[in-house]
C-alpha cells in the first residue's frame, strides 16, 4: 500500500499522484474506488490525500481517504489550503465589497488567502489615477488585517515568481471575477497551466456554469493548483448573521472584547468591533462591506 494525492477524475477513474514513484514508474496511478465507499455514501474527491494499491500496468485501487482539511463545492476539490484572489487595479474598476466578498467566503471556508493585484502597468497609463488609488487602498486595508498582498502584471511579468513561489508546497484555487486577468497571471506563473481565457470560453460557446472537470496541476514542492476557478458562485442564503462576523478576520479577533455573546456589531452595547471603528482601528469599506452582506443576508432568509 502506497500514499498519493488525487490529481484527477474521471468516467469513474480517479487518477493518483503516488508520493513516491516506484523505480522506473510515471504518472498518475489510474484507481478504481473499493466498493466500500459506495456503500458507505462516500466519494473520493479532487484533492484527496488516500492510500492506494498498484494492482500493475499503472492501474490501481483507492482503500483510504484521509481526513479532509476543507472541501470545496465548486469546483469540488478537498483539502485546499490557499484561495488566490485575484483583482484588476482596473479594467474592471476595483470593487473593495466584492474582494470582501470573496474573502468572507473563503474564511468561511476555513481556508488561508493572497489577494493578487493585476495589470499594475494600468497605474502608469493615462487614466492611471483611479488605479493608483485603488492598487494603494488595498495595500494600506488588507496586510495589517493578515492577507499578503501581490503586486502583478502579466505584460512586464512583475510578481509571477512571488506568486509561484506562494503556491509552491501547498494546494490552491485561484478566484476573482472574469476579466482580471486570471488566466494571463497563472499562466505565466505556471508551466503547463491552460486556464481558459474568456475568449476561449466564448469561441466555444462554454456556459458560465457549465460543469466541467477539474485537474490539479503541479506547481512545484508537491504544490499544485486547480485549473477551474473557484468561488464563482457567491451567495450568502446559507450563512447565518452570526457566521458572517466571524468571516471577517478582523471583527473575529475583537468579538470575545463584545459584551454580549453572538453580537452582530450593529446596535449592541459594549462592542468592540463598533468602538474599533470609531477609532479608526476598522476600515470602513470593510465594515461597510460587513453590513451589506448582513443584509443580503437576510433578504435571503425573508425569501425562502
Ligand atoms: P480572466 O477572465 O480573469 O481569466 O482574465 P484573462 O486572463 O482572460 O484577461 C482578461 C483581459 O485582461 C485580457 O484581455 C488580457 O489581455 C488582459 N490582461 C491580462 N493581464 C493584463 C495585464 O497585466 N495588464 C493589462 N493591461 N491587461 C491585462
Ligand atoms: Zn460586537
Amino acid at each position: 500500500m502506497a500514499t498519493g494525492r488525487i490529481v484527477k477524475a474521471l468516467a469513474g477513474y480517479y487518477f493518483v499522484e503516488p508520493d513516491k514513484y516506484e523505480q522506473g514508474a510515471e504518472g498518475p496511478i489510474r484507481c478504481r474506488a473499493r466498493g466500500i465507499f459506495k456503500k458507505r455514501g462516500e466519494s473520493p474527491l479532487v484533492g484527496d490525500r488516500v492510500d492506494y494499491t498498484e494492482i500493475g500496468g499503472g492501474e490501481g485501487t483507492v482503500d483510504r481517504i484521509h481526513p479532509r482539511s476543507s472541501v470545496l463545492i465548486r469546483p469540488p476539490v478537498a483539502n485546499i489550503e490557499l484561495a488566490v484572489v485575484v483583482f484588476s487595479v482596473a479594467e474592471p474598476a476595483l470593487n473593495l465589497q466584492l474582494l470582501d466578498k470573496f474573502l468572507a467566503f473563503i474564511e468561511h471556508a476555513g481556508i488561508d488567502a493572497v489577494i493578487c493585484l493585476t495589470k499594475r502597468d494600468l497605474i502608469d497609463g493615462p487614466d492611471g489615477e483611479e488605479a493608483r488609488e485603488a492598487f494603494e487602498a488595498v495595500q494600506r486595508i488588507y496586510p495589517p488585517i493578515g492577507y499578503r498582498t501581490i503586486a502583478t502584471c502579466a505584460r512586464t511579468g512583475e510578481g509571477v515568481d512571488e506568486l509561484r513561489e506562494v503556491l509552491g508546497g501547498r494546494l490552491s484555487v485561484v478566484c476573482g471575477q472574469s476579466g482580471v486577468g486570471k488566466s494571463s497571471l497563472l499562466n505565466a506563473a505556471v508551466p503547463g497551466l491552460k486556464l481558459e481565457t474568456n475568449a476561449i470560453s466564448e469561441k466555444l460557446g462554454r456556459g458560465r456554469h457549465t460543469t466541467r472537470h477539474t485537474e490539479l496541476v503541479p506547481v512545484g514542492r508537491g504544490g499544485y493548483v486547480a485549473d477551474t476557478p473557484g468561488f464563482s458562485q457567491l451567495d450568502f442564503g446559507e450563512l447565518q448573521d452570526a457566521d458572517l462576523g466571524s468571516c471577517f478576520r478582523e471583527f473575529r479577533e475583537l468579538a470575545p472584547e463584545c459584551r454580549f455573546r453572538g453580537c452582530t456589531h450593529v446596535h449592541e452595547p459594549g462592542c468592540a468591533v463598533t468602538a474599533a471603528l470609531a477609532e479608526g482601528r476598522i476600515a470602513q469599506s470593510r465594515y461597510d462591506s460587513y453590513t451589506a452582506f448582513l443584509a443580503e443576508a437576510s433578504e435571503k432568509k425573508r425569501r425562502y
